[in-house]
């Protein structure tokens, strides 16, 4: 069998579209103009890299793009100052801190001080325990863009076996609870599973969320399993310089899978398509508007 690629880079300049769209109404209809800041603490240079990239395609769907580059030793009173300014700025409907932030700040301290409903990423406490409860929340966009493809390529997930490897916040939790959320049996594997191949050999999707090159052969995978890689991590190549691959080892799941997003050109791209759809939903939310279907949960 060969697996299906299911092109996250197509599907995601499909919702920039949708979202593009949509602004273009907002604007027609209620003279509004989505507003997204980004945050940037210091130079790390990957980050520099996804706030210049953000804010491209903020602009090219017709929003507003505002972006605060502060220098790495900023006080944490400071970047609280400024998240208070952006809550209350009616100009500004979502707000993202690039994380990682530097050491001497307070993460958690500093997402929650986000406005719930401008929290485009779906960090703060607020939204995780909406999505949890499965209330109408901000939701992560990794894990919002997996869904989206998954239901795309399945129609119904209902019953369906899912495993999510990896736990953290940003990715592996709130993609075990949007799986529930579409009634599928949700498994969460992670670095204390025992026995993870036999685990990851009843999904019929594998969601892998791990930061480990190729960690997932193909002989792990169910035969006609969907396999959704989220990882992206750089390795040397045979002949020098370093390309970049998923959790999974594509070529032999490839083999064995129903469908399989790649890396690069799978989840990645899905992720700041759907940031833009969440800076959508919040400005809807925000002034009573209905929300675009297929863009949210
Ligand atoms: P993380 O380091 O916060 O979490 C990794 C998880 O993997 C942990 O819960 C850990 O328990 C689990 N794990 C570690 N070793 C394991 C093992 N041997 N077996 C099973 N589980 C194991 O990472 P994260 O932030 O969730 O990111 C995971 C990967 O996804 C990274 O490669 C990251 O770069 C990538 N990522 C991609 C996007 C995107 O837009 N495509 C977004 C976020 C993260």
């Amino acid at each position: 069998m060969t697996a299906t690629i299911i092109d996250g880079k197509a599907f995601a300049a499909k919702v920039r579209g949708q979202v593009a769209e949509q602004v273009a109404r907002l604007k027609a209809d209620h003279g509004l103009i989505p507003g997204l800041a980004v945050v940037l603490v210091g130079a790390d240079p990957a980050s520099e890299v996804y706030v210049r990239s953000k804010g491209k395609m903020t602009v090219e769907v017709g929003m507003n793009s505002f972006e605060h580059k502060l220098a790495a030793d900023t006080s944490e009173a400071d970047l609280l100052a400024l998240i208070d300014k952006l809550n209350n700025d009616p100009q500004v409907n979502g707000i993202l801190v690039q994380l990682p932030l530097p050491d001497h700040l307070n993460e958690d301290l500093v997402i929650n001080s986000i406005a719930p409903q401008k929290d485009v990423d779906g960090f703060h406490i607020s939204n995780v325990g909406l999505l949890g409860t499965g209330q109408k929340s901000m939701v992560p966009c990794t894990p919002l863009g997996c869904l989206m493809m998954l239901r795309a390529h399945h129609g119904s997930l209902s019953g369906l076996d899912a495993v999510v490897i990896g736990r953290s916040n940003i990715v592996g939790k709130p993609m075990a609870q949007l799986l529930l959320g579409d009634s599928c049996t949700v498994t969460v594997a992670h670095s204390r599973t025992r026995d993870l191949p036999a685990v990851v050999r009843r999904a019929d999707i594998v969601v892998a969320a791990v930061g480990r090159a190729q960690m997932v052969p193909g002989d792990w995978i169910k035969p006609g399993a969907t396999v959704i890689d989220v990882g992206i991590n750089r390795i040397e190549k045979d002949g020098g310089g370093t390309r970049l691959v998923g959790d999974v080892d594509y070529d032999s799941c490839a083999a064995v899978a129903g469908a399989i997003t790649p890396v690069p050109g799978g989840v990645g791209p899905m992720t700041i398509a759907c940031l833009l759809a969440n800076t959508l939903t919040a400005t809807c939310r925000d002034n009573n508007i209905p929300e675009t279907t297929g863009l949210t949960v």
